[in-house]
């Protein structure tokens, strides 16, 4: 990360955009607004995340930050002065690899960490704290570098670019399309209690099997993701106890994974899910129960700011694919700061958080373009 961050601080001291790292790992660069260079009150910040997955590819997250600096290169060297700064950002930290704790950096930024997560730990048991000082970052800073206390100007807005992780756009054959949502998400452990017994000598109308429990209700919450336009409904994971060929499992906990653009649907789907469990108990002569559920709430993005991107794609590919991110962004964080849009951009097959990840050059020049229109837009407007 540290060589990351030195190579893309050349590449902005080259364009003239002063970068500094801010107390949470951010890289941050200014754009100056105005041509003569005085300082702007406001400030639109462009930007994604620079940290990315174990065996990962390359343009899950820096795409994001280099179309930042794309944006900003193009209004210096197109000399149009805005009424605002542009901050490319880079944030730290989005995956949540290190602490299994995700988006550090823009809840950082956005003013909505809490330092009680300073003491988080990563596998060799150094803790968060401890790994901000070694990067150079001073946690006693983080209130002067949030962005909420606005030290740093006001943040009028923020536009995050991204690969689309999925097939849409290659189907539609658009370079980019216009994210109008994050999805809410419900994740919850379901827990059923069985009796465990002897294989070989428990009748089959005498048993209480937690297992062939769990498979009938992991095909029916499958079922209604199918059936429930728009939703997502997975159990991702699966824990069987005592686990041995010759025992009927008494206990398995299930690990469930909803998600919808609209909250109630979600909610509705979730009710739909614990009916699903009390049957699975009556009929089964089980103990089941969703032990934990919790809930992130669907993200809208901005209005306006989506409709600058929508009119400036439109100018750049026949039509504009309007999209729900199922995945969670920097901009569903940085929503909470300031006015928030997305594009995503077409990625080869769908295929993210690989090797292989792959999004062509032609594609990166469409959605520069339509970044960059949108921001003079948004500047005139
Ligand atoms: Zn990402």
């Amino acid at each position: 990360m540290k060589a990351t961050h030195a190579q893309i601080r050349k590449w902005m001291q080259a364009s003239s955009i002063e970068s500094r790292l801010d107390a949470f790992g951010n890289l941050i660069g200014r754009h100056s607004g105005a041509l003569n260079g005085s300082q702007q009150a406001d400030v639109f910040m462009i930007g994604s995340h620079l940290d990315t997955v174990v065996n990962a590819g390359r343009f899950d997250g820096p795409m994001g930050v280099m179309l930042g600096l794309g944006v900003a290169e193009l209004i210096r060297e197109s000399d149009i002065a805005l009424p605002f700064d542009i901050d490319v950002v880079g944030f730290s930290e989005e995956e949540g690899v290190r602490f299994g704790f995700p988006f550090i950096g823009s809840l950082g930024i956005s003013g909505q960490f809490d330092p009680g997560d300073l003491d988080r730990v990563d596998v060799k048991g150094v803790t968060m704290r401890q790994a901000l000082a070694d990067f150079g970052c001073d946690p006693d800073k983080f209130e002067a570098d949030s962005y909420r206390s606005g030290s740093r100007g006001k943040v009028i807005g923020f536009m995050e670019a991204h690969l689309e992780q999925a097939t849409r756009l290659e189907q539609s054959n658009s370079p980019v399309g216009i994210v109008t949502s994050i999805a809410g998400q419900t994740r919850g452990t379901i827990v059923i209690e069985g009796v465990a017994g002897h294989a070989g000598t428990v009748p089959h109308d005498q048993r209480r099997d937690a297992l062939a429990g769990a498979a009938k209700l992991i095909l029916d919450i499958e079922k209604l993701g199918q059936e429930t336009p728009g939703l997502y409904a997975t159990v991702g994971a699966i824990t069987a106890k005592p686990s041995l060929s010759n025992v009927i499992c008494g206990h398995v906990e299930l690990m469930l994974d909803l998600r919808h653009e609209l909250d109630e649907v979600r909610l509705k789907s979730l009710k739909t899910i614990d009916l699903m469990i009390r049957e699975l108990s009556a009929t089964r002569d089980l103990a089941a129960r969703i032990h934990r559920a919790d809930h992130s709430p669907a993200v809208p993005m901005d209005g306006a700011l989506t409709r600058s991107l929508e009119t400036s794609a439109g100018g750049a590919q026949s039509s504009v694919e309007m999209m729900v991110s199922g995945a969670g962004h920097d901009a569903m964080v940085m929503a909470k700061l300031a006015p928030s849009c997305m594009l995503f951009v077409r990625c080869r097959d769908g295929v993210s958080h690989h090797p292989d990840e792959f999004v062509a050059p032609e594609d990166i020049r469409v959605a520069l373009e339509v970044m960059t229109n949108a921001l003079i837009q948004i500047s005139e407007t």
